[in-house]
């Protein structure tokens, strides 16, 4: 996915809080954990010069982030229970960035066990320029839904 991250935590927070989740952090929190992941674009371009897929970072690996919750879930709950409805937003938020991911790109499911990718449509390389690639094939269409979606949202907000 490569423009829908955002308007897609946005649509998640908004349909939590539609079903009734009326904590204010929410919304920012599904926000965050919408486009969290691809911060990694800035140690991808600035400092490993694109010489790893940035997949492969620690961000984008479901593992790590499923470590973290663990790890920060229960003792939220037993401290800070207020926060835990947008901390639950955020880590679920981050496991869509990382399913949208999943659909045209390569994503680490199965790590520590295995060091493949997991991806359900390949997208061939018809173009010299990748972004091309992407934005002509058929799963682009989804990215437009979800920015239909979210404008329509932020619109009936
Ligand atoms: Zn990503």
């Amino acid at each position: 996915m490569i423009t829908a991250h955002i308007p897609s935590g946005y649509v998640f927070g908004r349909l939590l809080q539609n079903s009734g989740a009326r904590w204010p952090l929410i919304l920012p929190a599904a926000v965050v954990g919408g486009i969290l992941p691809d911060f990694d674009m800035i140690w991808f371009y600035l400092i490993d010069d694109r010489a790893f897929h940035h997949h492969r970072y620690w961000v984008h690996i479901p593992a790590f982030w499923a470590l973290v919750a663990i790890a920060v879930l229960p003792p939220l709950a037993l401290t800070a229970k207020r926060f835990l409805p947008a901390a639950l937003a955020f880590f679920a938020a981050l496991f869509l960035h990382l399913c949208l991911d999943t659909l045209a790109g390569d994503i680490l499911w199965h790590w520590p066990w295995s060091n493949d990718f997991t991806h359900f449509v390949t997208i061939p390389a018809v173009y010299d320029w990748w972004v091309l690639n992407f934005v002509l094939h058929w799963v682009f269409g989804l990215e437009i839904l979800i920015w239909v979606a979210a404008v329509w949202l932020w619109i009936k907000r």
